[in-house]
């Protein structure tokens, strides 16, 4: 049995929201004229509809008035509209829950499910994201044990919540000190656990802050009773009668109690359909400025895909919403009007929320470190200069223009020609920048020339068109396809 779309999404996470949504803006829906059947088709793993993830680690683990579903379907993310399941529908696009994709075949343009139907496609837009690494694949064994946590999904936030409340006043050990590990701590200690973090590296956050930088969190951390063990790994647990971990064994030798584990160590994009059909590189499926794959009709969006940075001058892959729903508005356009669609010229965006403390960076984390503001205060923050250029730059507090300010200036990349002066006027100095006409100015993060160059109507109606023939051509194939089944 099979059936045939013109566009088919796997994936039901924010990439694919978001992709299904700019597809509907751009006139791909039951009701245009144009379509007889519906040509959108999404594929996802589990039983929910497109959902903005970052939810999970913040709202989700509130103890009180906790976000829930449907309250954040994509794409409040943006203050957009929440696409709940029934929209999917009313859209004409066939959003399949509970479904995983068990093969796929790039040449001869077909999906296999794991209910054994065959979905062929035009266009394949790969959107499966990541997972989140296991202790087995280091050699802790703790499969069995009910109160060790991951959060990638709603399942594991669910039961992340309940093993929680069942410890509240109770030992939380979190494992990693990155994202992951640094917003559950942060939810953990408002749920009323004692929290102790366990990381290899000499700070939180090892991969973008600087010392001064994490010690400023890991101070105020500490001021809300987490405790910080560095430097060290671990090596197993101790379970009690019940099967359940009672407590963490350190390389260093130490024990620590614990009621629940929580572990944040890091992700693993799901590349696994496509080793050895399409190009990878940095983990991920390796994709053009177009965020096309080495297979023309596959392009691949959000934590899966290493696209090139332009901005940075490499390709990379970046495990961040902004990047995944900026990534799924320009893959539609680079999809149905590729002639029109200039470079994906990504800028990159990071940001946690954590306690009352807020912080966002843009760029890169590369080369000397200038900081500024009031590391005593609320408002500091940092600007990397790399081969001379500003490239990176952090706020803690600021406010929505002072990081829209910070954002443009990163944009600019402007020469620096003297790191104490920069240091002196902080924050000023991003502020004036980016007040500054420009001569020749950059695309904002994320863009697309076909934005820049042409009021939307226009892009509709030449959308229209293009789905028009589209469809005249998508025709054509379908009926050909169909004879071979
Ligand atoms: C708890 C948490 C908090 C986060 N907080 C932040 C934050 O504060 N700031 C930030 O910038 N980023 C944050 N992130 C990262 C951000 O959420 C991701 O970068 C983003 O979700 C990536 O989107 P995606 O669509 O590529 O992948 P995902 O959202 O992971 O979606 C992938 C989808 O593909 C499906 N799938 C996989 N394989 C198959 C298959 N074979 N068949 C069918 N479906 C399949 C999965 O089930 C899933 O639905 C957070 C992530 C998590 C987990």
């Amino acid at each position: 049995m099979g059936r045939a779309f013109v566009y088919v999404i796997i994936g039901g996470g924010v990439a694919a929201g978001y992709a299904a949504h700019e597809f509907v803006k751009n006139g791909v829906t039951h009701d245009s004229l144009l379509l007889r059947f519906n040509m959108l088709f999404i594929l996802v793993h589990l039983q929910v509809a497109p959902y903005e993830r970052p939810a999970l680690s913040k709202g989700y683990l509130l103890p009180e008035a906790p976000a829930r579903l449907p309250s954040f379907h994509c794409c409040v993310g943006t203050n957009g509209e929440r696409l709940a399941p029934k929209w999917y529908n009313e859209n004409g696009i066939e959003l399949i829950l509970g479904t995983r994709v068990k093969s796929a075949d790039v040449r001869r343009k077909t999906l296999l499910t794991a209910t054994g139907e065959t979905i062929s496609y035009k266009y394949l837009i790969v959107a499966t994201g990541a997972r989140a690494l296991k202790l087995e694949e280091f050699g802790v064994n703790a499969l069995d044990a009910t109160n060790v946590c991951y959060l990638r999904d709603v399942a594991d936030a669910d039961r992340l919540v309940d093993v929680m409340q069942s410890c509240s006043g109770g030992n939380a050990v979190v494992i990693g000190g990155g994202y992951i590990g640094m917003e559950c701590a942060a939810s953990l200690v408002i749920n009323k656990l004692n929290v102790t973090m366990v990381f290899p590296e000499a700070h939180c956050m090892a991969r973008l802050f600087t010392t001064k930088i994490a010690t400023y969190y890991e101070e105020f951390y500490q001021s809300k009773g987490v405790n910080f063990v560095k430097g060290t790994v671990l090596t197993s647990f101790d379970f009690n009668a019940d099967g359940k971990v009672s407590a963490v064994n350190l390389r260093d030798g130490s024990k620590l109690p614990a009621d629940m584990v929580v572990i944040g160590i890091g992700i693993r994009p799901n590349t696994s359909l496509f080793e050895g059909q399409l190009t990878m590189e940095k983990g991920g499926i390796k994709v053009n400025s177009k965020l096309q794959s080495s297979n023309s009709s596959v392009y691949a969006i959000g934590d899966v895909a290493a696209f090139p940075v332009k901005i940075v001058g490499e390709t990379r892959r970046l495990e961040h919403v902004d990047s995944a729903r900026k990534a799924a508005r320009h893959v539609v356009a680079a999809i149905m009007e590729p002639e029109r669609t200039g470079e994906f010229d990504y800028l990159p965006f990071f940001y946690s929320r954590v306690f009352t403390l807020s912080w966002q960076f843009y760029g890169d984390s590369a080369g000397e470190v200038v900081h500024f503001g009031d590391f005593n205060g609320h408002t500091f923050g940092a600007y990397w200069i790399n081969k001379g250029h500003l490239v990176g730059s952090f706020l803690e507090g600021g406010s929505k223009e002072q990081y829209e300010a910070l954002a443009q200036a990163t944009r600019l990349k402007p020469k620096i020609e003297d790191l104490g002066e920069l240091e002196s006027q902080g924050l000023e100095y991003a502020l004036s920048v980016s007040q500054k006409p420009p001569s020749t100015r950059p695309a904002e993060a994320g863009s697309s020339s076909l934005i820049v160059e042409k009021p939307l109507h226009v892009w509709h109606a030449t959308a229209g068109v293009i789905v028009a023939a589209s469809v005249a051509a998508f025709a054509y194939w379908y009926g050909r396809k169909r004879k071979r089944w």
